[in-house]
């Protein structure tokens, strides 16, 4: 993979460009998509949005999201302009397998693939030119360099600066994780400049869901949290049942990994969700215990240092029991 620096001098030739964020976007992967599509287009590029499977309903009102392409519901119309691409960005993502069903399609395809990303351990030969820092707090940090190395900052609209900032605050949990640098609040302070209405996001990204996600998440942390004092851990389990009960759909859950982070010595909290067509877990730490290594060696997953996830195939019953080995084992990390 060559530095993503050697192609941004091209960026002034239209070009026929594909997005893609990881599967289920979240508002940094959305967000950065967006922001770039945003940028792109004001130089005459076509630019579409593919993502891998459908996202949170609360990310909707991000501007231009709704005209993203969701490929398991429009395979043939996205095939079609994924066949035509001659520059594919893959964002907030670091391997092609995080496209669920898309990556193999990705993966044949002869256009130029640009990864733009802040993943542990990404999968450089998958990938022509790009950038991956795990240093930055997100890919929308990210873009938002990217689109100053341009040269062209003054095409910061209010739509992309509505995009990178939801990212921003998202994946750094409202500017309070480690991975938040001066870099991050310069960031801030240039778009607020720039006349960013900040209220607006927080409002759209926290303040906007129903009554059942409230009582959905009071649910769960009163009947469905687990706490290992001895080993710092906090694990939420939610069945199927709850699921249905509350009327959760995809997105509702995001968050609820945060709160048991708030008791007292508590280093890691995992949370398990019975998908249909999965296990999908979820950890979060703080201070030197590696979330990722951690996914990436008990639940087919990674991310980042302080917070990943992972998925298993197996029963809800048997993903916890695999859970509780997996903690026991990294009990003297936990301490
Ligand atoms: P979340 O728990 O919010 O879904 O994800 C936390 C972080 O871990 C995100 O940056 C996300 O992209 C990454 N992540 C979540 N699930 C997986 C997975 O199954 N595999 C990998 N490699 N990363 C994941
Ligand atoms: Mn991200």
């Amino acid at each position: 993979m060559k530095s993503i620096e050697e192609i941004l001098p091209l960026i002034t030739v239209p070009k026929r460009v594909v997005i893609v964020p990881h599967q289920k976007p979240d508002a940094d992967a959305m967000g950065a998509s967006l922001a770039l599509l945003h940028f792109l287009k004001q130089f005459g590029h076509t630019v579409n949005i593919i993502s891998p499977t459908n996202w949170a309903g609360w990310i909707n009102w991000m501007p231009g999201c709704r005209e993203v392409i969701d490929y398991e519901l429009q395979k043939e119309q996205a095939e079609k302009i994924l066949g035509d691409a001659e520059w594919l960005f893959c964002l907030d993502f670091n391997a092609l397998n995080r496209a669920r069903n898309l990556g193999p399609k990705l993966e044949k395809l002869s256009c130029t693939k640009i990864l733009v990303d802040h993943h542990r351990e990404p999968d450089e030969k998958s990938f022509d030119y790009g950038i991956s820092n795990p240093e930055k707090s997100s890919t929308c940090e990210i873009i938002y360099d990217l689109i100053n190395a341009t040269g062209y900052s003054d095409r910061m609209t209010k739509e992309i600066m509505d995009c990178l900032y939801a990212g921003v605050v998202a994946d750094t949990g409202s500017f309070r994780f480690s991975s938040v640098t001066a870099s991050v609040h310069s960031l801030v302070a240039d778009l607020k400049q720039r006349g960013l209405e900040h209220m607006h996001v927080h409002n759209e990204l926290f303040d906007n869901f129903l009554e059942n996600r409230m009582r959905f998440i009071g649910h769960v942390l009163l009947n469905r949290m687990e706490v290992f004092y001895e080993y710092n851990t906090i694990l939420l389990t939610v069945p199927k049942s709850d699921l249905l009960k509350y009327q959760i759909k995809t997105g509702d859950t995001e968050g609820l990994v945060n709160y048991p982070q708030s008791i007292r010595g508590i280093k890691l909290v995992a949370i398990v969700i019975d998908r249909d067509e999965e296990r999908k877990w979820s950890f979060r730490s703080k201070g030197d215990f590696d979330c990722n290594t951690f996914a990436r060696k008990y639940f087919e997953g990674g991310g980042h240092f302080n917070a990943s996830g992972g998925r298993s195939s197996d029963s809800l019953e048997k993903t916890i029991q695999a859970f509780y080995v997996a903690m026991k084992e990294n009990k003297s990390l936990l301490q």
